[in-house]
């Protein structure tokens, strides 16, 4: 496996550019009716595995999973409120925002008094839908524009919510990519969010096209991609496969990743792992960021790394989840997430696993005082591959810290020279003669 960028990735799948494939993913999933279970997250998936080898699985209702309950399956068919004039005021068919995920079916008429606790909506952002679900609680509820709600005449309204919560599955998907080593890369984004572009949809865009990607190539490292719903998803993964654990050497929690914001990387627990190194590398090397420790907060990245399990999962985001006002609202659409921010989040996650799939410890065979590199034709190999300047200077870094006890990527960040860098100075010394590769 060589190529780690996004121009190879769009070779590799015949597409001209990656950043508007994953958009127009993102609008195609866009009207699924998404929520912790049921039919939205089963139309997601099936987009899903037209585009790499996905398994579907369903758990039951019911199920024990770690100390949780598979909770009851949630379909809704239509769900609309209509006015005392007979116009809807709010319908499912226009935003799956409208209705609160997880709402119980409903079929009656109520005066607005009645009606009003069952309403939301956002008074600071009044022309936005916000997002509620009653996972957690039984209820029911609408979703609507501050401004459409404040303007909602007295009289009698009809409220139909054609929905079932009942004995059915919890779905989610998995594709496994075999790699050359026991060793695998767990990769992770979230299903169950309805019409929100940057929260989830982003996410499964661009593992799609990833992992469409790294089916084509012979990775060295394993991959599994896991589109799942939140927390309970993560929950029956790991629950049902504890074989696997072990093999999980990696693991990227990948969300928000089409807004215009900088990057911001989540430690894993452990803090030091190899994919917290490699994302801090590659991140330092592609522009403004941020990185952040781990904390019990935000994503899946809480189930992989709570104290049972403590595998080493980070998080890729750009701007954190309730750090920007369109967060969990309407305004998360299509013009938020943009095809230029795809492609870069794409970039950086392809830059990670390069570095994590050619990380590796080389002895120098000539390690007493410099070899002679002009005499064995280094610097005329070194001049045809471009690089200047710093690929010399990469070369002697590598000769002097290949030792047995540091990997390349050791040698990236003591340098302070790119990853790619180090290991075409190392691949050139490897030509020469002068470096050996420890452990395969
Ligand atoms: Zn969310």
């Amino acid at each position: 496996m060589s190529g780690f960028r996004v121009a190879d990735l769009e070779r590799a799948l015949g597409i001209e550019d990656a950043g508007r494939a994953m958009h127009e993913l993102i609008r195609e999933l866009l009207p699924f009716p998404r929520a912790m279970t049921g039919d939205g997250v089963r139309r997601t998936l099936a987009v899903v595995g037209r585009h790499l080898p996905l398994a579907v699985h369903e758990v039951p209702s019911g199920s024990q999973v770690l100390d949780w309950v598979v909770p009851p399956e949630w379909n809704v068919r239509e769900a609309w409120i209509a006015g005392p004039d007979g116009r809807r005021v709010a319908d499912l068919r226009d935003s799956t925002l409208h209705l609160a995920s997880y709402s119980e079916p409903v079929r009656a008429r109520m005066t607005l008094a009645e009606l009003r606790p069952h309403l939301f909506s956002l008074p600071e952002r009044p022309d936005w839908i916000p997002y509620r679900h009653f996972f957690h609680r039984a209820g029911w509820g609408f979703c609507l524009p501050h401004r459409r709600l404040e303007a909602l005449p007295d009289g009698e309204y009809e409220v139909c919510i054609d929905a079932t919560l009942a004995p059915g599955s919890l779905t989610y998907g998995e594709a496994v990519i075999r790699g050359e080593t026991d060793a695998d890369v767990l990769l992770c984004a979230h299903v169950c969010h309805p019409a929100l572009c940057n929260d989830n949809l982003s996410g499964i865009a661009l593992l799609s096209l990833l992992g469409a990607y790294l089916d084509r190539m012979r990775p060295r490292l394993g991959y599994r991609l896991l589109f799942a719903p939140v927390t309970i998803g993560a929950i029956c993964w790991l629950a049902r496969n504890a074989a696997v654990l072990p093999r999980i050497q990696h693991g990227l929690v990948v969300t928000l990743l089409g807004d215009p914001g900088p990057f911001t990387y989540k430690r894993s627990r452990r803090g030091d792992a190899p994919i917290d190194r490699a994302l801090a590398h590659v991140l330092r090397h592609a522009g403004p960021h941020a990185l952040r420790d781990f904390s019990p907060v935000g994503y899946d990245e809480r189930q992989f790394g709570s104290p049972g399990f403590d595998l080493p999962v980070g998080c890729l985001m750009r701007t954190p989840h309730g750090e920007f006002p369109e967060y969990h609202t309407s305004a998360d659409d299509l013009s938020f997430v943009r095809p230029e921010a795809l492609s870069a989040s794409l970039g950086v996650v392809l830059a990670a696993i390069g570095v994590l799939e050619r990380d590796a410890r080389y002895e120098n065979l000539c390690p007493r005082g410099e070899p002679q590199l002009g005499r064995r034709g280094i610097y005329r190999t070194l001049a045809t591959r471009g690089g200047g300047a710093e690929l010399e200077q990469a070369v002697l870094w590598v000769l002097n810290l290949s030792d047995g006890r540091h990997g390349l990527l050791d040698i990236a960040e003591r340098s302070g020279l790119a990853f790619d860098r180090i290991h075409a100075a190392a691949a050139v010394l490897r030509e020469h003669g002068l470096l050996r590769r420890i452990g395969g």
